[in-house]
């Protein structure tokens, strides 16, 4: 396949081996008048367009003329798989000015997971889909995906298992993280290190000889898992070869970033209330921070992870949904304009936040996350003519064409088409 044409071809080329930082997050390595050359499901060629197609000939050319040409957004913090929904929340605290906070937040999370031990695997399976669909048709090429909704050995292998078939059957890519730790369960409530060691000896170990998760994450916070339970939980992680990521300081400041950076950890995530010193000694351990700004527009508590501190403490920075019950949004491009409006990112850094440093919150960046020659053809083409759009232009879907792994897999003008004939056919 050939995409030809491209108003502005984002490639994020460059020296990829390490997530961005400062201002190397605003150098998108842009090609105007840009073109690629699939082969396999890989990139082959990335330049002007008459220099790729004098040597690359094909009969699948992809028009991008006008248009935008990104690689496919990296969703690196989702709850992907759960049953049932929450919309009264949104309700009592629109009605009652109930707000989600450490009191509530437990019951909230019991009402999913009850959902979620009743509900079968198919059922999952089939609900999830069309959440990965709805994420595929906004760009999403590959998403992380956390367990945390079963909290019990047999319902969290449930949930992971699900994620594997998941990623077996859909286009979009799946990243399983386990979050056994997520919530303690009603039937631990007076007994919450019994339920940690649950996590570390029975789950953890079982997780990891399924090797049904990349990924280890815990819900640091006040009335969920201490410091000291956290650490706990993602050492014994560690030992069983899953990478530590954590939920830090989204409801105080308790100290989960610095937990993140003396763990070791790929990411700390949400960090509404983390401190300076937290940030630098993220910095120092090219921790990144995954913000979750759609989440902070839920939660309707008006606080915003201070991304400019984070930016100019040299701290990774990466861009993600937070899909959940709690915050139920499919669409990246829609957490971009929420973090150039609350946040005050600019486009550039938005994009990188979404694309090759969401890649390292992943440990894909050698894979995906820019357009480059040997890397997955997973690629976007937007409607829009210039990467500045992205943020500008929101609520609507700006997707003309999704290619994952090569194949055209989500074409918007094609449906176009159908709505004219339509038209046609009424005249
Ligand atoms: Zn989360």
């Amino acid at each position: 396949m050939l995409i030809v044409n491209a108003n502005e071809m984002v490639t994020l080329a460059g020296d990829n081996r390490k997530p961005r930082i400062g201002k190397q997050m605003l150098e998108l390595g842009i090609v105007h008048n840009g073109s690629l050359a699939i082969k396999d499901g890989r990139i082959v060629a990335v330049g002007k367009t008459p220099e790729t197609t004098k040597i690359y000939k094909s009969e699948n050319v992809v028009s991008a003329n006008g248009k935008t040409v990104l690689p496919g957004f990296i969703d690196s913090h989702t709850h992907l798989v759960f049953a049932g929904s929450r919309e009264e929340e949104l309700q009592m605290r629109i009605e009652e000015g109930v707000p989600y906070e450490v009191s509530s937040r437990g019951e909230s999370v019991m009402k999913t997971v009850k959902e979620t031990r009743r509900a079968s695997a198919e059922k999952l399976v089939e609900k999830a889909t069309e959440t990965l669909n709805s994420m595929l048709e906004h760009g999403t090429t590959t998403a992380e995906a956390k367990s945390g909704y079963g909290l019990t050995t047999k319902d969290e292998l449930k949930i992971l298992d699900v994620v594997q078939r998941l990623n077996q059957m859909h286009p979009v890519d799946l990243v399983p993280t386990f979050l056994g730790a997520n919530a303690v369960p009603p039937e631990f409530v007076n007994k919450p290190e019994d339920f940690v060691n649950l996590v570390i000896n029975e789950m953890i170990p079982k997780v990891a000889e399924k090797e049904h998760a990349e990924f280890c994450d815990v819900y640091c916070e006040r009335g969920a898992f201490n410091l000291d339970q956290s650490r706990r939980v993602l050492v014994a992680g560690k030992g069983s070869d899953l990478k530590p990521k954590v939920h830090a300081d989204e409801m105080s400041l308790l100290g989960g970033t610095e937990l993140a950076a003396s763990v070791g950890a790929v990411s700390a995530d949400q960090m509404l209330f983390s401190s300076e010193d937290g940030m630098k000694a993220m910095a120092q351990k090219g921790v990144i921070a995954t913000l979750l700004p759609a989440s902070s527009f839920s939660l309707m508590n008006g606080r915003y992870a201070n991304a400019r501190e984070i930016i100019n403490l040299g701290v990774p920075l990466a861009l993600a949904t937070d899909f959940s019950p709690n915050c139920w949004v499919e669409s990246l491009q829609l957490v971009i304009a929420f973090a150039c409006h609350f946040m005050k990112l600019n486009a550039a850094e938005a994009i990188t936040a979404t694309t090759i440093n969401a890649a390292h919150a992943l440990s894909r960046a050698s894979e995906i996350g820019s357009l480059e020659v040997s890397k997955k053809a997973d690629v976007l083409v937007l409607n829009v003519p210039n990467h500045r759009f992205l943020g500008y232009r929101y609520g609507v879907n700006l997707i003309d064409k999704v290619i994952k792994n090569g194949r055209l897999v989500v074409d918007k003008e094609s449906a176009k088409d159908e709505y004219q004939l339509i038209g046609e056919q009424e005249t």
